[in-house]
Parts: structure tokens; sequence; C-alpha cells
């Protein structure tokens, strides 16, 4: 069974779309099916995939508003060997134009229903804010990933998201789950950022981790290149950061089966 995550945080630059790319590249060199649907209209995922935003045949609009079937829509020549929803400024309208449609919150989620099952794991790259697409994310995932910075307000921002997480999820996902809390960016020798991990860690437990992501420039070099940073620079510390997580997921997504079959 597929099981989607949203890569959500309300604020932008934190690295939700570093993470959405390199996680969908790094679990799919584990021969794993990958989806990535880009959901900002930014279209920074889309790029980061190799697919020129202006090209791509279909974006998240077709899915959402035209309904066109999943399999019409996904582009598969990525860089990163997953399958895409690419996503660009037309994807600005999604949010206009779910004004008029019924059960709009409901739109992604009813887009997958079929499809979910064809992949091992979806990954859905959210704008950095909690608009119409970030709820239709909210509402088809099954777990949010939440990237954040180790910074002085990161825990205040961090604790209202998960606030709002649940408020939404009691409406329209009750089995929403909390995935994990990821750090990003993270500088070791920085004593703050030492500080917000330990209170992080504090605070949701098991839930944030034990891959950190570093501060590394070939994450930032790679998107230009419109690569993942595994294939840009597989000796980088962001490549080997990223398969970690990857691997960490996979364990903690397993170790998951397994106790729901005993
Ligand atoms: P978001 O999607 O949350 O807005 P991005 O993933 O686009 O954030 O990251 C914001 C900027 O920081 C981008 O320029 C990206 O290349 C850079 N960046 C992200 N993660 C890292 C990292 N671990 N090390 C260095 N630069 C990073
Ligand atoms: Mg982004």
């Amino acid at each position: 069974m597929g099981k989607i995550i949203a890569i959500a945080n309300q604020k932008g630059g934190v690295g939700k779309t570093t993470t959405a790319v390199n996680l969908a590249a790094s679990m799919a060199a584990t021969k794993r099916k990958i989806l990535l649907i880009d959901l900002d209209p930014q279209g920074n995922a889309t790029m980061g995939s190799g697919v020129d935003k202006y090209e791509a045949h279909a974006t998240s609009y077709e899915l959402l508003i035209d309904e066109k079937p999943l399999t019409e829509v996904i582009t598969q020549q990525t860089s990163g060997k997953y399958d895409l929803v690419a996503a660009n400024s037309d994807v600005t309208a999604v949010e206009i134009k779910l004004m008029e449609c019924f059960a709009r919150e409901l739109r992604l989620r009813n887009a997958l229903a079929d499809y979910k099952d064809n992949y091992d794991f979806i990954i859905i790259d959210c704008p950095p804010s909690l608009n119409m697409l970030t709820v239709n994310a909210m509402a088809a995932a099954d777990s949010v990933l939440v990237p954040m910075q180790c910074e002085y307000y990161a825990l205040e921002g961090v604790t209202a998201l998960m606030d709002t997480i649940e408020k939404l999820a009691a409406v329209v996902n009750p089995n929403l789950a909390i995935e994990g809390v990821l750090r990003t960016m993270y500088d070791p020798r920085n004593r703050l950022a030492n500080d917000v991990s330990e209170q992080l860690k504090k605070h949701f437990g098991e839930k944030v981790y034990r891959t950190v992501i570093p501060r590394n420039v070939r994450l930032a070099e790679a998107p230009s290149f419109g690569e993942p940073v595994m294939y840009y620079d597989k000796a980088s510390t962001g490549a080997k950061a990223y398969l970690a997580l990857a691997g960490e997921m996979i364990r903690r997504s397993e170790k998951e089966k397994s106790q729901q079959v005993a």
C-alpha cells in the first residue's frame, strides 16, 4: 500500500522543496516507485527534477481542476527516476477555481485514490502558506513531514503549525499523522541550533529524525542543474544525508507496517 507524505511548513525557505526532491530521488534509488507532486506555483520542485516548468505537458492544475486522470498528467522523464506532477504559475489559479468546486478540500485525495497503490511513496511539495493547496495536500496525505531550521523562532512556528495540522485534520482528515520533524540546514557548531534541537526532541520525542540535513552548498547548487544532489555530487554531505533520511523513513514505515499486521 502506498503512503502519501505531505512536506509542509507555512514558512518559506526552510527546505521543503529541497527535501521533497532529494527524498524522492533517494527513495527511488532504493528501487521504490515514487511519485512527486509539485503543488507550489513557483515550480521549484519541477525545475529541480530536470523538467522545464513551462514545457511540462500538464501540471497539478489539470489534475485538480480539469480532473484529468493522474496517468495523463504525470511526467516520467525526470532526472531523479521518479514520476512527477509538475507545477508552474498556472497553479496559482487553482485557489480561485476551487472556490467554485464541490468538496474542494478533497480534490487531491480523490485524484489519487485510484493510483495510490501504484506507488510505494507519494511525496507532496506544499507551497509556503496554509492555502487551499496545502489543505488539499493535508486531506490527501497519510502523514506530514515538517522540515525546519533550528533557529530562534523555529519552535514557536512549528508549534503553531502542529496546532493548525491538528485542527485541519479534525475537519478533513482525522487519520492524518505527523510523519516526522526534520532538522534542515543544520550547523552543529552553532549553539542556538543545538539548544533548539534539544527542545525539539523534548517536545516531539521520537518524531524528530535522527538524520539531520547539514548546510551544504551542493544542495543549493543542484537545482540549477536540474538534478537531485545525489546525481549532481554523490559524495557531498547533502547527498549522504538525504540517502540516510530515506533509509530512516523506509525502516520506520516497515516497522509500522509489521506492527499493524501483528
Ligand atoms: P522551501 O521549499 O521551504 O521554500 P527550499 O528547499 O526551496 O525551501 O530552500 C530554500 C533555499 O535554501 C534554496 O535556495 C535551497 O537551495 C537552499 N537550501 C535548502 N536546504 C539547504 C541545505 N541543507 N544547505 C544549503 N542550502 C539549502
Ligand atoms: Mg518550496
